[in-house]
C-alpha cells in the first residue's frame, strides 16, 4: 500500500491494520530479541496474547535505564536486537516464513544469506544523551528499505515537490537526520548536495551552494541554519529560490520560527514553509508536519503511540502525557512500551486539518521530560527549573543574537549554591541594557527565577556552544565543580 493510501484510511481501518501487525509482530518476531524473552517470561506473559492495542497495557515498560550501556555492561542494547536462530525459528516463525525456508532448502538457495538480510544489523545509529552513555541501535539491511520508505513520506508529508533542488545541512554523523535526508532524496531522485554540515563541507561553502544550485529546500539543525542564515543575509546572498526549511534534531519553537522567516526575506525568500520533525533514535525514524502548524504525522502501520500519566497509565487520545512508543515492522533492534521521556499536549486521532490526512498526529510542542531530571536545581531558590524553557524563550526574543546558559555555583566554590549564568551576544544595532532589560523580566515572567545576564562577544559564544565543531549545541552546561 503507498503511503497516500496508507495515510488516508479510517480510524477502524488502521485499528485492524494494527492489530494484524501486532499479533504478527508479537507471536513471530519479538521472541527473538533476549531482552524482551526475558521481559515476557519474568512477567509471566506470553508473546501470543498481544492482539490489540489495548492489550499493550498488560505489559511492562521499557525504559532508557533498560537498554542503556553501564561500564560494567558496554554492550547492553545488544540484548534488544532480534536474533533469531533454529531453534527459535523452528519455535515462532510464521508458517509462512517456515514454508519460505523449507522452498530454498529444497532449491538449493542460501537461506542463511536471506535470513541475514532480514535480521543482520548492517547500519548503526546513536543515541545522543547527557547523562547516559550512547545507545546503539542497529539497522539491517531490510530496515534500511524501511528507513527509506518512512523517509519517503517524510518528503511527501512535506508536499516537496519532485523536482526541488536539496541541500542537505544535517552533520554527517550515525545519526537519524543526515540519513532520512539522504534516503529521502535518493529514492525519490531529487538533485541534492548532502554536505555533511559545517564540520566536513564548511559553512561558507554551505552558504554559497544555496545559492549557486538555486536550492529550494535545505534541511538542517535549526540552530546552525540560522547562523548560515545570518551569513547569508551578511553577505547579500540571493536565497530566493528557497521555499522549503526542514529542521531536525532540536526544538523548534515559534519565536525561532518566526526569526527565521524575517532573516529569510532578506536574503529574497518570502515564501517558506519552515517545518520540523520529532525524531526517535529508539523509533529508529521520524514524523514531520505538513504544515508550520500541524503536529508531526505518524506511520500507524510501522509503530504504536501511547500517552501515559505519571503513574503509567494511559490517557484518552487528545490528552497530555509521556510518549511510549511500541515498533511494528522493524528488524535490528527492536522497542516495546519504550518510554521516551517525551512529554506531548495530545495525540490527535482526527483528519489533519492542512492536509487532510488521517494518521494520527503528534502535537507540535513536545517537552522533553529528561531535561529537567538532568540538573540537580534545587538549590536555585528552592526551586526546580525547568530548564526547557530556555529555549524558546531565548530562540524567540528578537535582541538576543545567540546565547548560553550556564550552571554554575557562586564563586565557582562548590559547597555555595547554585546559579544560573546566562552568556548573551546581543543583535547588531541593539546594546546590551536592551537586552538585559527584556530578558530579566522575561525569565523571571516565565520559568520563577532570576539568572546573571554576562555580555559576550558573538564570535566567542559560537565558540562556547560548539556551533561549527559540535553534533549539538551546547546551549545549557552545568560547570559546577565536583565536590
Ligand atoms: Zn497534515
Amino acid at each position: 500500500m503507498d503511503w497516500n493510501t496508507t495515510s488516508h484510511l479510517s480510524s477502524d481501518e488502521f485499528r485492524r491494520l494494527q492489530e494484524t501487525r501486532l499479533h504478527e509482530f508479537f507471536s513471530h518476531e519479538l521472541p527473538y530479541s533476549p531482552f524482551f524473552r526475558e521481559e515476557f517470561a519474568k512477567h509471566n506473559l506470553k508473546f501470543s496474547d498481544v492482539r490489540t492495542v489495548d492489550d499493550l497495557q498488560k505489559l511492562p515498560f521499557t525504559s532508557k535505564a533498560d537498554i542503556a550501556p553501564t561500564p560494567n555492561n558496554p554492550g547492553k542494547s545488544r540484548a534488544l536486537i532480534l536474533q533469531p536462530n533454529e531453534k527459535l525459528l523452528k519455535q515462532f516463525a510464521s508458517k509462512a516464513k517456515l514454508l519460505n525456508i523449507f522452498a530454498r532448502k529444497l532449491f538449493g538457495q542460501d537461506v542463511q544469506k536471506k535470513l541475514e538480510w532480514e535480521y543482520k544489523p548492517v547500519h548503526l545509529h546513536f543515541t545522543t544523551g547527557r547523562t547516559a552513555l550512547p545507545t546503539a541501535v542497529g539497522y539491517s539491511t531490510k530496515d534500511l528499505d524501511t528507513l527509506r520508505e518512512t523517509a519517503r513520506r517524510l518528503f511527501e508529508t512535506m508536499g516537496i515537490p519532485d523536482d526541488a533542488v536539496v541541500v542537505n545541512a544535517f552533520p554527517y554523523a550515525p545519526h537519524l537526520a543526515f540519513w532520512l535526508t539522504f534516503y529521502a532524496t535518493s529514492s525519490l531522485q531529487l538533485t541534492t548536495l548532502q554536505t555533511g554540515g559545517g564540520k566536513i563541507m564548511g559553512t561558507q561553502k554551505i552558504i554559497d551552494a544555496v545559492e549557486a544550485l538555486k536550492a529550494n529546500v535545505v534541511t538542517a539543525i535549526p540552530g546552525y541554519f540560522y547562523h548560515c542564515l545570518r551569513e547569508a543575509v551578511a553577505q547579500k546572498k540571493d536565497w530566493s529560490h528557497l521555499k522549503f526549511v526542514v529542521f531536525g534534531g532540536e526544538r523548534v519553537g515559534d519565536g525561532l520560527r518566526a526569526k527565521v522567516k524575517d532573516l529569510l526575506k532578506e536574503v529574497g525568500a518570502k515564501d517558506v514553509q519552515v517545518l520540523a520533525c520529532y525524531a526517535l533514535t529508539e523509533g529508529k525514524t521520524a514524523w514531520v508536519q505538513c504544515n508550520e502548524q500541524s503536529g508531526y504525522h505518524t506511520y500507524p502501520d510501522m509503530e504504536v503511540f501511547e500517552v501515559v500519566d505519571e503513574q503509567g497509565k494511559r490517557v484518552p487520545a487528545g490528552q497530555p502525557g509521556e510518549l511510549v512508543y511500541t515498533s511494528l515492522n522493524w528488524r535490528g533492534t527492536v522497542m516495546v512500551r519504550y518510554r521516551t521521556g517525551d512529554m506531548v499536549t495530545g495525540v490527535r486521532t482526527d483528519r489533519c486539518p492542512h492536509c487532510g490526512r488521517t494518521v494520527p498526529r503528534i502535537d507540535r510542542d513536545i517537552r522533553r521530560k529528561s531535561d529537567i531530571k538532568e540538573f540537580n536545581l534545587t538549590k536555585v531558590k528552592g526551586e526546580l527549573v525547568d530548564l526547557n524553557a530556555f529555549y524558546p524563550l531565548l530562540s524567540g526574543t528578537t535582541e538576543v543574537e545567540e546565547w548560553q546558559l550556564q550552571i554554575a555555583k557562586v564563586n565557582n566554590d562548590p559547597y555555595e549554591v547554585d546559579e544560573l549564568v546566562l552568556y548573551v551576544a546581543p543583535k547588531a544595532g541593539i546594546t546590551f541594557m536592551q537586552v538585559e532589560h527584556a530578558l530579566n523580566r522575561k525569565i523571571m515572567a516565565e520559568t520563577g527565577i532570576t539568572a546573571r545576564i554576562v555580555e559576550k562577544p558573538l564570535q566567542e559564544i559560537l565558540k562556547m556552544i560548539g556551533m561549527e565543531s559540535e553534533l549539538k549545541e551546547k546551549r545549557v552546561v552545568d560547570v559546577r565543580p565536583k565536590v
